[in-house]
């Protein structure tokens, strides 16, 4: 019969030994009476003189019986002699205690064992901070072999460990001094990881809340939008970074900041590192109102290096007032080759094709609506849902929002109804232009503090006031010149649809690389003819080198599927680009431009006028 040796594991005590019993131990030390046998870090026995079999040095290893265990806890050892292969070896596990994240503040100073996943590791200049999720809450764990030298280099990101050490305050904050740590495998960590999947999942669950109007629209997307904030709820619950892009626009900045606002402060509510706000959400502006091959390239750049040099998890993309069409499409593909989350709150009309790379797509036009339900309205509704608390703080988005984007739904209305006496239509319309002003400036930049002053939310009303009185006068100053410059060059011509057309030079006739910028100057344009000719339809093309900007009024445009055929037509014209069914762009090649533009308005005659 072979005899069993037992190894006893990482956080067993004495409570862990059994009488008669042989255990794997090591010399310690000596005593004139004997000799110090360490059975793991926790427990030692002592092997007296009379029990010692055969000469051994400090750190032999040693089989040992118990033969006794005293009232006290010491441990009287007797050693045992067995052949090499004459024994099999069995470790002994803790009979654990495991301990909820969430409770460890009733535990200061005290041993502790928890079950956690692994949701971060930083190497600092001293120790290894692992920081770890469980059922109940996300903590830190601090462990230190060496400075600056990582400790337990087998532990992964995603592994489900058992830590054993003691619950400590640092900075305020719980930390877990380790003292152990071991990756599960199979079934032990299968059924951690089942344990929390489920407590995340009852805990990313958004309130019951409902929208804050009445909305057939919103309420038919009120299911997705649950959804979304509930994609955006876990990804905080499990300090998975979020990148937030949007369309740099006011509607856009809207729909972003609502949502940041919420993340935030969410990161804090759960215990998150506020230091850690740059590392776990990012908001950066995109120029166009799609993902493009720029935005994706820079945002890969930066996540990857951030997962190799600080262990930092994929994050999860969130795309706001754009991410819709099939324009997005090569970003996707990227994404897809990384594995990344993305979701998607957008009002531009959706092109089916790219909805197998996303996890969630609120758009209105799903359920009937159009783009007069902006982004920022669903923004300011997906804020809510992540974080209800930010309702007071960004209830003017959604005004904001809609008045920049033009919406005449008739959504806007009521969100102008709820923040009656706090801000005027004409407050909505000033705080959006100073959006668009100052984010020209901004370019890539998110400018989270100046657009803190702008929306009103930084808590200093006086300079949110002289701020965007100075922003509006001199946006206005700038459009003005724009205008008086441009419109006599304005080109105009009458279509067999009934429809006026008008065509206004960007590129020769404005000034450029400054505010206002081509879309914004030909917006102007066409909307001081559309006051001028208010009874007719009416359509604005603002002509650049290689592209064109479109906006229109009372005519059944639908710009994506003209750009598209146009594409198919016009093989050589490099033509791309698409927006919203009657506000939209198109690019092509500077050869063609002529042709492309007599095309562009044959297409445009065929619309019929409303
Ligand atoms: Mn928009």
């Amino acid at each position: 019969m072979t005899e069993k040796v037992y190894r006893l594991g990482p956080g067993c005590t004495v409570d862990d030994v059994a009488e008669g019993n042989i255990y794997l131990g090591k010399v310690q030390g000596f005593a004139t009476f004997g000799m110090f046998v360490q059975l793991n870090d926790k427990t030692k026995g002592l092997l007296h003189k009379s029990n010692i079999r055969t000469e051994r040095k400090e750190h032999d290893d040693i089989l040992v019986l118990i033969n006794q265990i005293r009232p006290n806890g010491n441990l009287d050892l007797r050693e045992i002699n067995l052949p090499e292969g004459g024994y099999t070896t069995e470790l002994v596990a803790k009979r654990l205690v495991i301990s909820r994240l969430s409770d460890l503040p009733e535990k200061l100073g005290r041993n502790i064992t928890v079950e956690a996943e692994v949701v971060q590791i930083k190497q600092t200049s001293g120790p290894t901070i692992f920081t770890v999720c469980d059922d109940s809450g996300t903590e830190g764990a601090a462990a230190f072999t060496e400075a600056g030298v990582r400790s337990y280099p087998e532990v992964n990101l995603g592994d489900i460990v058992r830590i054993y050490g003691e619950s400590n305050k640092r900075n305020n904050q719980i930390q877990i001094e380790v003292s152990g740590m071991t990756v599960l495998k199979g079934a032990e960590a299968d059924a951690v990881r089942a344990k929390i999947n489920a407590a995340l999942d009852a805990r990313s669950e958004p309130p019951e809340i409902e929208p804050l109007i009445d909305s057939g629209i919103l309420r038919a997307l009120w299911p997705e939008m649950r959804k979304l904030a509930k994609i955006v709820r876990r990804a905080v619950l499990t300090q998975q970074p979020i990148i937030l892009r949007h369309h740099a626009d006011a509607d856009g900045i809207c729909a972003a900041v609502s949502v940041e606002t919420a993340v935030l402060q969410f990161i804090r509510e759960t215990g998150g590192d506020p230091d850690m706000d740059n590392f776990l959400f990012r908001r950066s502006p995109s120029k166009a109102p799609f993902y493009e091959i720029e935005d994706v390239t820079r945002d890969l750049d930066m996540l990857l290096k951030d997962n190799a040099r600080f262990g930092q998890k994929f994050p999860l993309i969130l795309l706001m007032d754009n991410g819709s069409t099939e324009e997005d499409m090569p970003s996707y593909k990227m994404t897809e080759v990384y594995g990344l989350n993305v979701v998607v709150a957008d009002h531009h009309h959706p092109d089916e094709t790219i909805d197998k790379y996303l996890l969630a797509h609120v758009n209105p036009y799903h359920v009937g609506g159009d783009f007069g339900v902006t982004a920022g309205m669903l923004g300011t509704e997906i804020a809510r849902l992540i974080f209800p608390e930010v309702e007071d703080k960004i209830l003017h988005f959604p005004a904001v929002a809609g008045v920049a984007d033009r919406s005449e739904a008739p959504e806007l209305q009521d969100y102008l109804a709820l923040i009656e006496g706090k801000y005027t239509i004409d407050d909505c319309r000033d705080m959006a232009l100073a959006l668009d002003y100052e984010q020209y400036w901004l370019r890539f930049m998110d400018g989270r503090e100046i657009v803190k002053d702008i929306l009103n939310i930084s808590g200093n009303p006086g300079r949110h006031e002289r701020l965007v009185t100075l922003l509006v006068s001199e946006a206005n100053a700038a459009l003005e010149d724009q205008i008086t410059t441009m419109m006599p060059h304005v080109k105009e011509q009458q279509l067999f649809s009934g429809a006026k057309l008008f065509l206004a030079d960007v590129e020769m006739f404005a000034h450029r690389f400054t505010f206002p910028p081509p879309g914004k100057s030909s917006g102007e344009v066409h909307d001081l003819l559309c006051k001028k000719y208010a009874d007719d339809p009416i359509v604005t093309l603002g002509l650049g080198p290689d592209f064109a900007v479109i906006r229109s009024r009372g005519v059944q445009m639908n710009i994506p599927q003209m750009v598209r055929s146009m594409r198919d037509e016009m093989p050589g014209a490099g033509i791309s680009g698409g927006g919203h069914l009657v506000v939209g762009s198109i690019k092509f090649v500077e050869g063609m431009r002529s042709e492309v533009i007599s095309r562009m308005i044959e297409k445009i005659s065929e619309f019929s006028v409303q």
